[in-house]
């Protein structure tokens, strides 16, 4: 059996009929995330997949719903979700709205950061494999969609920014910056396992923390990492401290939030 279901994201009955305190908010833009009502919790809890990724499915009263992260390159357009639900395939279809990112023009004194040599070239190719591995984790079910702030601090770099470093354009701001002094420390925004810490090359020193369910968190340019690969974390817990390692023009924190493997606005978090 086939069965199509056409949800017009943005239509006020869709928000008001998901919207839990605990619940990101709805975008559904690129770079944004859409909420929708898969069935009721009568039902298995059922297994949602969007261009090829899994979707992260929580309960929300009655009912199973799907958080779906959009790529901030998906052209304003209907998009498909597919549900399996007891063995029966469905689809589920949502717009996506257009929206505007602004461009931000920076200047990074190691231009090897910008035009990285041959050598930096294939270590960038091998991390950023291994990076999509890290953010397209599935464990286990949510742990919790309550966000906490990782630092105090000035929000210095919106998520989406489109970006001009030393002139050339580059891939687009895939994350929030919180501007702090160096040293100040990071907290684990909810709860989860340690994924990955090491030192990246854009990223510099770097924690991935898998929050279950496909939501990914991670924290880039730290000073220092005081947690180990593996080690379990309750929300709030320091994992390391800001600092301006790898592509950085300063001391911040580069936060990231993953949901189906797509990086999206961590502002939608908080
Ligand atoms: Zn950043």
């Amino acid at each position: 059996m086939f069965r199509a279901i056409q949800l017009f994201a943005g239509s006020t009955l869709l928000a008001s009929a998901c919207v839990v305190q605990a619940f990101p908010t709805q975008q559904v833009v690129p770079g944004g995330l859409v909420i929708l009502p898969l069935a009721s919790q009568e039902e298995h809890r059922p297994m949602a997949y969007y261009a090829g990724a899994r979707v992260t499915v929580v309960p929300e009263g009655d009912s199973w719903v799907a958080l779906v992260g959009i790529p901030l390159d998906t052209e304003p357009s209907l998009q498909q979700l597919k549900i399996n639900l007891g063995g029966v395939q469905q689809t589920i279809s949502f717009e996506v709205q257009p929206k505007h990112y602004r461009t931000q023009y920076l200047r990074i004194k190691d231009n090897n950061k910008v035009e990285p040599d041959d050598d930096s070239s294939e270590r960038i190719v091998q991390e950023m494999a291994l990076q999509k591995r890290l953010t397209k984790q599935y464990t286990g079910e949510v742990l919790s969609t309550e966000f906490i702030r990782p630092v105090a601090g000035r929000d210095s770099g919106r998520f989406g920014l489109r970006r001009i470093l030393n002139g050339q354009q580059r891939q687009p701001h895939s994350g929030m910056d919180i501007a702090a002094a160096t040293g100040t420390p990071v907290k684990v925004v909810a709860p989860g396992r340690v994924i990955y810490t090491g030192n990246l090359f854009f990223s510099g020193n770097v924690v991935y923390v898998d929050h279950g369910g496909g939501l990914i968190s991670m924290y880039a340019h730290l000073n220092q990492i005081k947690v180990k690969n593996g080690e379990v974390l309750g929300q709030g817990d320091y994992l390391g401290a800001v600092g301006s390692t790898g592509r950085a023009t300063g001391s911040h924190l580069h936060w990231s939030v993953y949901l189906n493997g797509t990086a999206i606005n961590p502002a939608l978090f908080l």
